[in-house]
């Protein structure tokens, strides 16, 4: 096993727990703080320069710090989008893309090595899931980023690798250890978490005092054709799912952005356009406004969906547009480094399973 596993995951913790730590090892509470804002500005033991070279070095014996190492990184040559594919200690490849808007730079990171969600579409799942990520891994490509980069980020999406919610307390850690001021200091109006519906989680994040944008996985106007291609929505359906939402919304008045993925032939006709208003009527009515985003499914080798042509996304769109809702069409960052999230993991898993067989 690698030595990471017997070393104390620093990066994890919050202040208090640092403290703790520093008790353990015997120094004084005061060192918590330092080393906090060291770790998270991405600088190493040796480069911490206010603490003494004996604590240094003792930190190196008992503790790591798990930022991800680069294996390969992309760079859009049509709008400087960036996607890493990250190597975690015991050897997981995860994936980051980092992308700039006109309201700053926002990094969208995986939650977990793999997915156990099962999406028809998704390459993230198709090896299944292997492990979850721990908060410093999450944190830690925000920071590796950051310090690759040289620039700020100052948004998170977590739509990476991984469903959010079925790593929900780590996902928590990482999210106040993202807001503390000390650190990266990142609101939670700029952090947005998408789930493919696990409607327990949606309801415990509503108590949390941690007004994230919510980004619900739609994709099908019915529960026949979603569960076809989502099977949470055999475990969780379509209504208890929009309920769900609703509650979310009343609770933290945060605003839900619906994500639905348009596959030629198969959700993305003026028949599953009529389907989707009559199911938000039903279940969300005037409730709450609705937002849809619809995104043309970036298809995958392992799968035969293909992405609906412009037309349709328009008439689509357009559709919903009249029925009062609001409609958007998102903007394709990074289109010729293969941006979306796990189609490099998934390559890397083949390669290294060509290997050893
Ligand atoms: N598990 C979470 C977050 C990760 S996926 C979730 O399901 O929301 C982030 C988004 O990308 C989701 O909306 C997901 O459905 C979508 N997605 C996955 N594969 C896609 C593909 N091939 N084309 C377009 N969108 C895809």
């Amino acid at each position: 096993m690698s030595e990471t596993v017997t070393k104390t995951d620093l990066l994890s913790m919050n202040v208090a727990e640092l403290e703790e730590f520093c008790r353990s090892i015997g120094e004084p509470k005061f060192r918590a703080g330092q080393i906090f804002k060291w770790m998270h500005a991405g600088v190493g033991f040796d480069g911490m320069s206010n603490i003494s070279k004996a604590l240094r070095e003792k930190l190196n014996e008992t503790a790591v710090l798990l930022y991800p190492e680069i294996a390969e990184k992309y760079v859009s040559a049509q709008d400087g989008t960036v996607k890493y594919l990250w190597e975690l200690s015991d050897g997981q490849n995860i994936e980051s893309v980092f992308m700039r808007y006109h309201h700053g730079n926002t990094i969208c990171i995986s939650t977990q090595a793999g997915c156990r969600m099962g999406c028809a579409f998704c390459a993230s799942t198709l090896g299944g899931k292997v492990r979850d990520l721990t908060p410093s891994e999450m944190l830690g490509q925000v920071i590796a980023a950051q310090r690759d980069m040289g620039e700020r980020i100052s948004g998170i999406v977590l739509m990476g690798i991984g469903e959010p919610l079925d790593n929900y307390d780590s996902v928590m850690k990482f999210l106040r250890l993202v807001g503390d001021e000390a650190g990266l200091n990142i609101g939670y109006r700029h952090i947005s978490l998408s789930t493919c519906g696990l409607v327990d989680g949606i309801d415990r994040l509503a108590e949390e005092g941690m007004p994230v944008t919510l980004s619900i996985s739609l994709h099908a106007p019915t529960d026949a054709l979603r569960s076809e291609i989502m099977p949470i929505n055999k475990k969780w359906n379509i209504a208890e799912l929009l309920s769900a939402s609703v509650r979310y919304f009343e609770k933290t008045g945060r605003r839900i952005s619906f994500e639905y993925t348009l596959i030629a032939g198969k959700n993305d006709t003026a028949e599953g356009a009529a389907q989707l208003v009559q199911t938000m009527k039903k279940y969300v009515g005037r409730k709450m406004p609705i937002h849809i985003n619809l995104i043309p499914v970036n298809p995958i080798k392992e799968r035969d969906f293909a992405s609906s042509d412009m037309g349709n996304v328009r008439r689509f769109a357009a559709i919903l547009e009249k029925n009062g809702m609001t409609a958007t069409v998102r903007r394709t960052l990074g289109p010729d480094i293969n941006a979306s999230c796990g189609q490099l993991r998934n390559r890397e898993n083949q390669i290294q399973k060509h290997i050893l067989t």
